[in-house]
Parts: C-alpha cells; structure tokens; sequence
C-alpha cells in the first residue's frame, strides 16, 4: 500500500479594523447593527455612484504585507470580479487580480513538533466584502451591512501537512494580526475567514493532485475537523482506487459533515476587468516609509530575543509573546525588577495570566504595572514579606492601584523577624499542643512542620519560616 502525503492550502479573507468601509464613509464593522442599517448608494451599487479608496485600508494592508515579508508593489490596480448572487448588488465584486497590492512572502508558523514551517504565499490583495444572505421562515433575507468591508485576501502555497498545521497557521496568523493592529482576527465575527484546499499525493511527490475545497470553516476547531474528516475521505477514495473531484464543499459545523456546493469554477469565469472608477493605487516610496515606521517587532522575533537577551525558556517566551501588550508588560516588568528575569516570568506565567484571564482583561490595562510587579518580587526576594503575602499583594495593588510597599506598610504586611515576638508564638504552640509534643519528643521529627504551621496562623503568615523553625527546633531540644 502506497502512503500519502497531505497537501493543504489556506485561503484566508482578512477584515481591516478600519473605521469606514473600504469606498464609502458607511460603518465598517455591523457586527452588533441591525440588517441594512450601515449602507449607501456606493456600496450598494445605485448607479452614478463613484468610489473613493479608503486611505487607512492600505496602509492596514502594506503593514500586513510588511509583517508576511511580502514585496510591496509601488503600483497595483483594482480590478471588478463579475459574477451574480443576490448578496451583490453591483454584479461585481472590486478586487485586485494580476497587479496586487504586494507579490510574495511567507509566514513562519513554529509546529508543536518544534519545527517551524515556512508558509509562503503567492500575493496579497485588497478587496471589498460581499452583503449576507440567509433563509429564514421560508423566505430569503438579504443584509448589505458587509458589502464593501475591506478584506485582504491570502492564499497560502500548498505548503501544511495536516489538518493540526492548518490549525497552527492560523493560530499564529491571528497573533500576527492583532500584534500589528490591523484586525481584530476573531473567526467567530467572520474577520478572519479560511477556505482550506486539501489534496493527497504518494509521499514524496512533488505533483499536485486534484484538491477540493472546504468552505466556511470558522473556527480553529471547524479547520481541525473539517480537514481531518476530508483527509479520511480522500484517503478511502484512493485507496479504492477513485479519482478525487475538484469540488466544493461546505462545513457544517453543527452536524460536522461536508456537504458538496457544486463542481468548481475557474477563475475565468469571473471575467475580470479593471475598474474604470479607480485610479492605479500608487504606493510611494516616502508613503511606505512613513507607514513602516509603525510596524512593531514582531512576535517571532520577540520571542527569539527574549530567549536570547533574558536567557528565558523557549516554553516561557512562546507564552509571554502571545499577545503584544503581555510581551510588553513582560519586557517592562524583566527591565524594572533587574534580577533574573525568569522571576519575573514565574510570577507571570503563574499569578498575573491567571488574573489577566479571570478578569477578561489584557496587561496593559492592569492596575498592577510592571513596576509594582518588580517591586513585590523585590519585597519576597529581599525577604521584607514572605512569598504567600507577595502573591495576596498582587491582588491588594490591582485592585487599589496603590503602590505595594504603601500597602505593606498601612496593613503592617511585614515579616516578622523579631525573635522575641516568634518566641512568643512558639511557646504559647506548644503549650498548647502537649500531645504532639510528645509524640515529636517520641521521634516524629516530621512534625515540624504542624508546628511551624500553628505559629504562621497565630502570627497570620508573617512569621519567617526559617527562623521560626530554628526557634521551635531549640525550644523543642
Ligand atoms: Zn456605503
Ligand atoms: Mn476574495
């Protein structure tokens, strides 16, 4: 039995977080608005109508194209793509074809296997969105809301291997879009949309074979399970030694089956053309600088540099690059605190994410800045309070927003090393306690730690462990 290989492509619709849409001044984003109510003549198509390209939906597209190592095009052209359902009233779609807005370019997306994956993709464009139909009580309903949201439209090369790396791509796709601010990426309000190509081959081939393509997958979970059911069907086809047909298919998650649409069409049934309303979109060399300027170091290379500068895990930096504004506070937190910057990690990865997800909010809204965060670590460190009381102030700062050492101070927080007050506690333990006295006289030294417990709670955590130990130790002797 011959073994296949899987060859996967991602087709992905991207929808700018611009303010307007991409030719007229309407409300780009409707995701909360009723049907129809963000509309006007140029994106419905009325006639006499003229287009006027959207300024902050190239540059959103150049900082992408940037981001994805792609070759910016100092001239591209919009071009109308003809086709007829009823979510478009123009008859067209604008799109761009054979001159984009930028040619190449890759993404490099790390596997779980360790391995890092070069996606690479052909070119980028710029289109407008189409309205939405849906059936509802027997009738068809039509809502032009998304007719003419800017999309950037990426087709990757035939380049995953399974439905996990498709999952993967997007994953860190999505990270890349919402590091560089130019999308807010949520699949489930449709701005980032994926069509997967999925074919098999003999390992080792380098033809391609017929693919299909599954529409509608809008979700991680609906790419993962979409793929693998294609892949399992794919694979009994060959086996059974059947040609696989260019058709299309949609996912439905809810009974998670793949439906045929139809046979697919080629490209040449859309007739492109330029569009004769818009003039060639020319991207000067001052212009691109000048949008440059605000692309960020990007997530991978954070990462890198985090492992490098900061010796931190590659575990550790993968985490606290996830997200831009936590990569920040990271970095801010690692510079103010000086000491080994995996403190700083620890205390992150285990107290402020799990704060940060129970509060539904990002690190650069908390109340606990990374300054107060190095001081609480500097406060453990320096053995002023002791490590459950830093981890009880982590809560105090966030939720006062007043400095930590303010609060050790007004709620007397301290640790307590005062011999003579642990003395104290540690007498009144073991009068109170007679039979474990004697049962640790007895030989069970283990019992140590009970005592150490009791004096905490009589001295409510401030008490220094070691010392209170050492205290009970001698006392005990
Ligand atoms: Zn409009
Ligand atoms: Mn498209």
């Amino acid at each position: 039995m011959t073994d296949y290989e899987v060859v996967i492509g991602l087709e992905t619709h991207i929808q700018l977080n611009t303010t307007t849409k991409i030719f007229c001044a309407c409300k780009a984003d409707s995701w909360f608005d009723p049907p129809n109510t963000n509309i006007c003549p140029v994106c419905t198509g009325l006639p006499g109508v003229l287009p006027v390209l959207n300024r902050a939906v190239v540059e959103k597209g150049v900082l992408l194209a940037a981001a994805m190592h792609a070759e910016i095009q100092p001239v591209s052209y919009f071009d109308r793509k003809n086709y007829f359902y009823p979510d478009l009233p123009k008859g067209y779609q604008i799109s761009q074809y054979d001159r984009p807005l930028a040619r190449g370019g890759y993404l490099d997306v790390p596997m779980p296997s360790g391995a890092v994956r070069r996606v690479t993709i052909h070119k980028l464009h710029l289109e407008e969105d189409a309205g939405k139909t849906k059936n509802e009580y027997g009738r068809r309903l039509i809502d032009f809301n998304r007719c003419g949201v800017p999309l950037v439209e990426m087709v990757t090369g035939p380049d995953l291997r399974s439905a996990d790396e498709a999952a993967q791509y997007l994953i860190r796709l999505r990270q890349l879009l919402r590091w560089i601010g130019i999308s807010e990426a949520d699949m489930e309000k449709a701005h980032l949309r994926c069509d997967a190509n999925v074919s098999l081959r003999p390992t080792g081939a380098t033809y391609l074979n017929p693919k299909t393509e599954i529409k509608n997958v809008n979700s991680i979970v609906a790419v993962r399970e979409a793929i693998t059911k294609e892949v399992e069907r794919q694979t009994k086809e060959y086996e059974a030694g059947n040609r696989i047909q260019a058709w299309t298919l949609e996912w439905d998650e809810d009974s998670g089956v793949l439906r045929k649409m139809r046979s697919k069409e080629t490209e040449a049934d859309y007739r492109y053309f330029r569009d004769p309303d818009l003039l060639p979109l020319v991207i000067s060399s001052e212009w691109k600088s000048q949008i440059l300027s605000n692309l960020p170091e990007l997530p991978l290379e954070r990462k890198a540099r985090f492992v490098l500068s900061y010796s931190l895990p590659e575990y550790d930096a993968d985490i606290l690059t996830g997200e831009r504004s936590l990569s920040e506070y990271t970095e801010a937190a690692v510079k103010a605190y000086g000491g080994d910057p995996k403190r700083i990690s620890n205390w992150l990865m285990n107290d402020v994410l799990r704060m940060l997800n129970d509060k539904g909010i990002m690190a650069g809204q908390l109340r606990l800045t990374p300054q107060y965060l190095a001081e609480i670590v500097r406060l453990v460190d320096s053995n002023a309070i002791n490590n459950s009381t830093g981890k009880a102030l982590l809560e105090k700062v966030e939720n006062s927003g007043r400095a930590p050492s303010e609060i050790v101070q007004a709620e007397g927080l301290a640790k307590v090393s005062d011999a003579d007050a642990i003395r104290i506690a540690c007498a009144e333990v073991l009068a109170e306690s007679p039979e474990q006295v004697a049962a640790y006289k007895g030989g069970k030294a283990t019992l140590i730690g009970w005592f150490v417990g009791g004096v905490m709670k009589k001295m409510r955590g401030k008490a220094d462990p070691q010392m209170t130990r050492t205290l009970l130790e001698e006392m005990l002797e």
